[in-house]
């Protein structure tokens, strides 16, 4: 090895492996075999593997004399050559900055696994209300991991706990699962069930939900199988009703999403999205991966409804379903195979969680309550001028209507408040004499200016404030 090579190992910079992708910490010593051209062992080893076995691309369909012809030609191939194959000069990629003690421990160790009640307090601390999806959810990762941990030599094999979470658009499932995978500090991936398609469609594979999960993972296998995969907008792969063509998007990714859900090994693309020969392969064990669907179901309630009314029968003097707002708290596996989803696919979610639509208040909550509030992240930034940001609670319902008008739940909230705040960032730091700004509900409709404390005076609206700060400097 050269100086310059050893240099370089010892430099911010790392080599990464020319057929994975991987930098050298991640695969290990890298065999250099040219200039800039690195192969770690993995690949090394698959290569001869692939030539052994005769199934190289390229090699398939020649007769001897062809080969023979290829190998005298390689004869007079250098190893240095290989440089001229195009490789590019640099390949070198950034070495992460070792992490320090404590900055990014994971809240919880899953090898301890925390008891319910300890995930549960911490989701608390970021996810407000939705207490029953909560209990749920922590429940559910309990269990799975306990599953993990379990010795299965008695015989008694725990089942997968994966999980079925309903809930309008904006309610929070996302974020749920989020949080979650960070507090646990395990890879995440997330995938759009209407992407899917049965495999040889336009679409994305099935498969393509464990490559983007290896990819969190950091090309980790082992960490990649303890991760956890959400599907979004499973509803939209429900059975398509009075359908003549195949379908392809519906029932069949059901069918396919089966063995993912319960366990198998699969073939995974290694840094990519797509199969192709110039992409290494992996193996991906699906047994011990949480997944975790979520849809918004419309129409369940009325299947609900329709349900408990029909139980009900004509003559109950039980309360009418429909002045019941949790309705769909009482969701059943047949409703939901009525909605579309197949009985199988049902079977391997055990677990159902609902969470409850967002109303005015809840809302109010979401701006305020969280570890991170997006009113608190204001604060925070305020606070860096020295400036106290305070919001007038009839400011916040307004805000909170606003956000119930566009029905996309907590989402609106961030580009509401985003717009109304945009001109009290711009002008608040222009003036080092404001202390700090009530944001009221009558500067959030356009009929006047939000309350102004200069630093040492008396409160008083912005307007008037200005001359009496300027008076100082002026005189
Ligand atoms: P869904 O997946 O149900 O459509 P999201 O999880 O994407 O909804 O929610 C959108 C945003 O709303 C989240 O990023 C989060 O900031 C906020 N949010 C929703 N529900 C809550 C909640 N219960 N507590 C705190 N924030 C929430």
């Amino acid at each position: 090895m050269t100086d310059q090579e050893n240099n370089d190992r010892t430099s911010e910079y790392e080599e990464v492996c020319y057929m994975c992708r991987r930098p050298e910490s991640q695969c290990g010593r890298l065999m250099t075999i040219g200039p800039n051209l690195h192969i770690c062992a993995d690949c090394m080893q698959k290569t001869f593997d692939a030539f052994q076995s005769g199934n190289v691309p390229g090699l398939n369909g020649m007769n001897m004399q062809d080969i023979s012809k290829m190998s005298d030609q390689f004869k007079n191939l250098n190893f240095p050559d290989l440089g001229s194959l195009g490789v590019p000069e640099r390949q070198k990629v950034k070495k992460k900055k070792p992490k320090e003690e404590g900055e990014t421990a994971p809240v919880f160790d899953i090898k301890k696994i925390p008891a319910p009640h300890k995930i549960k307090a911490k989701l608390d601390e970021y996810v407000v209300g939705q207490e029953h999806a909560k209990k749920a959810i922590s429940v559910a990762v309990y269990n799975h991991y306990k599953r993990i941990a379990a010795d299965t030599s008695d015989g008694v094999e725990i089942e997968k706990s994966n999980l079925l979470l309903i809930g309008p658009t904006g309610s929070g499932k996302t974020f749920l699962v989020k949080t979650l995978a960070r507090l646990l500090d395990v890879p995440l991936a997330i995938a759009d069930a209407t992407s899917l398609t049965e495999a040889g469609y336009i679409g994305d594979d099935i498969e393509s939900v464990l490559s983007k999960l290896l990819a969190a993972a950091d090309n980790d296998v082992e960490r990649c199988e303890q991760g956890i995969v959400f599907i979004d907008e499973i509803d939209k792969i429900a059975k398509k009703k009075n359908m003549n063509s195949r379908d392809v998007s519906g029932e069949s990714v059901q069918q396919e999403l089966l063995k993912l859900l319960e366990g198998s090994e699969v073939e995974v693309p290694v840094g990519s999205g797509s199969k192709n020969a110039m992409v290494p392969m992996t193996t991906v064990d699906t047994s011990n991966i949480l997944f975790i669907c979520g849809g918004a179901f419309p129409d369940l309630e009325d299947i609900v409804k329709e349900r408990i009314h029909d139980r009900g029968g004509i003559g109950f003097t039980a309360a009418l379903p429909s002045e019941d707002k949790n309705v769909l708290q009482k969701v059943t596996v047949e409703d939901l195979r009525k909605f579309g989803m197949i009985p199988e696919f049902l079977g391997r979610l055990p677990i159902i969680a609902v969470l409850e639509p967002l109303d005015k208040d809840f809302l109010v909550r979401i701006l305020t309550e969280p570890k991170n509030a997006i009113t608190k992240q204001y604060q925070k930034l305020l606070a860096m001028d020295e400036v106290r940001l305070e919001f007038a609670p009839e400011a916040l319902d307004l805000i909170a209507e606003r956000a119930m008008e566009k029905g996309t739940g907590a989402r609106a909230l961030r580009a509401i408040l985003e717009e109304y705040m945009m001109d009290i960032m711009y002008e608040i730091p222009k003036d080092d004499a404001i202390g700090s700004v009530t944001i009221t509900r009558e500067y959030l409709e356009g009929k006047g200016a939000p309350l102004i404390e200069m630093r040492g005076y008396a409160p008083a609206r912005i307007e008037e404030a200005r001359p009496a700060a300027e008076g100082p400097d002026n005189g």
